[in-house]
């Protein structure tokens, strides 16, 4: 037995008064394996997307294989803010009882205080250099020949000449100095 499936499948359902609409992944047709089980993937109007799995094999499954694995699909209010969502129980997600857009805000919340925990250390240490007797400090993107780019930072005693910048690189066979960024430390007395 084949699949009677195409990759334009589309089902459209509701639950408790929300629009789902469902899918299938492209890789069934894209990369197609024996080993493959049936899948798709869901979204609900007004975002959220999980993947909905099931034992049945790919090559057998039909259309009421994939009515039989949405209808196990349930929503919970959002824990944060109430809106409906997935249940993580009867979905792979990684919301965790969360909607799309209270999981974003939370997400976007911990990259800020990331980073500005990031802006205290780099503060600190700055401070901690100008009292050493440096006042400027290099921040320079390395192309390097082989490998993602990254960046180092480096402390003068002087505003530093191109030629130093360029120095920065020295002994980092085939790489290249990207963008760089000089600033002059604060002394103590302008803070
Ligand atoms: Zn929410």
């Amino acid at each position: 037995m084949s699949t009677t499936l195409t990759r334009d499948h589309r089902i459209n359902t509701a639950i408790d008064g929300v629009k789902l609409h469902t899918t299938l992944p492209l890789y069934f047709w894209l990369y197609p394996k024996p080993s493959y089980t049936l899948a798709a993937d869901v979204h609900i109007e007004g975002g959220g997307n999980a993947r909905v799995k099931s034992d049945v094999p790919f090559s057998e499954a039909t259309e009421a294989d994939v009515a039989a694995m949405l209808a196990k699909v349930r929503l919970i209010p959002c824990k944060v803010c109430g809106t409906k969502t997935f249940d993580p129980a009867t979905v792979e997600t990684n919301r965790d009882g969360k909607c799309e857009k209270c999981f974003l805000a939370e997400l976007d919340a911990s990259l800020k205080a990331h980073q500005a925990k990031q802006a205290e250390r780099d503060a600190k240490k700055d401070r901690q250099m100008r009292k050493k007797g440096f006042t400027h400090k290099v921040v320079a993107w390395v192309h390097p020949a082989a490998g993602d780019d990254y960046q180092i930072v480096a402390y003068f005693g002087l505003e530093p000449t191109e030629a130093e910048i360029k120095g920065l690189i020295k002994g980092k066979r085939g790489a290249q100095l990207g963008q760089y960024a000089v600033t002059k430390l604060p002394s103590e007395s302008e803070k």
